[in-house]
């Protein structure tokens, strides 16, 4: 479904991703984990084409992604995106904010958009909050949100950049709760995460990146629990018992 081959993406002099390669099948959940600034935010802007890349190949669904094509709304509306911080439009309710995509991208009709953005909401337990503005909901309930308008768009695959980072440690539960559901029902996520005990339990594939380079793939258990590289076993370190 997300093929990355040979990949090569530099800023200036500065390599950032240095030959990646990368399978990610339709209905698995990866996990993408490594040290602040080894790529892993630029691979998932590569994917829906946010960054060029000067070498190797990009596919996703057998469509390669070339962010100087004009084909480019397209692989992006079949790839949806959730930040960090959310980016809500602060102007409009949770509904409008669901509402956006499939309204103005998709040019679907609005009583079909409404209905579908309710049932979303309801399904993230937002059911109360349809006509809230994002700055009177907490950050977990804004990141609900944004899940919610990726998921109104119907994407082949949702990436995930640091979802839970932004948030108070008591929301990160929730948020992480509703990605476990999406991960029953087979969506394909790419999920940036230092979440481990999530990425344990839930990760199908466990990608480790290091300097723009992938370190280390295989299952959770082999990654995670077992991994091969010192480098990994030191990150892992890291993020389990911070200093
Ligand atoms: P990560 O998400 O793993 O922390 P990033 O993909 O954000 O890493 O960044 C990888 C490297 O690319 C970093 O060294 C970062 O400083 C650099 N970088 C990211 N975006 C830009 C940009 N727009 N211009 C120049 N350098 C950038
Ligand atoms: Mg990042």
């Amino acid at each position: 479904m997300i093929r990355f081959q040979a990949v090569h993406k530099s800023y200036g002099t500065a390599q950032v991703l240095r030959g990646v390669d990368v399978d990610i099948a339709k209905g698995k959940v990866v996990c993408l984990i490594g040290p602040s600034g080894s790529g892993k935010s630029t691979m998932l802007r590569c994917i829906n084409g946010l960054e060029s890349y000067q070498s190797g190949s990009i596919f996703i669904n057998n469509m390669e992604v070339d962010a100087r094509s004009s084909k480019i709304h397209e692989v992006r509306a079949r790839v949806s995106m959730v930040f960090q911080r959310f980016n809500l439009f602060p102007h409009r309710t949770a509904l409008e904010n669901v509402m956006e995509g499939p309204l103005y991208v998709l040019k679907q009709g609005r009583k079909e958009v409404i209905d579908r953005a309710e049932e979303l909401l309801v399904r993230v337990g937002l059911a109360s909050k349809l006509k809230s503005y994002p700055a009177s909901l907490s950050g977990g309930q804004q990141q609900r949100v944004a899940i919610a308008r990726a998921l109104a768009m119907q994407p082949d695959a949702i990436l995930f950049d640091e979802p839970t980072s932004a948030l108070d440690p008591e929301m990160v539960g929730e948020v992480l709760q509703v990605m476990r559901s999406l991960a029953e029902e087979h969506m394909t996520m790419l999920v940036v995460t230092h979440e481990i005990h999530f990425a344990r339990e839930v990760a199908d594939q466990v990608l480790f990146l290091d300097r723009g380079q992938i370190l280390e793939q295989g299952s959770a258990q082999n990654v995670l629990r077992e991994p091969s590289h010192e480098r990994t076993r030191d990150f892992l370190r890291r993020v389990t018992h911070p200093v």
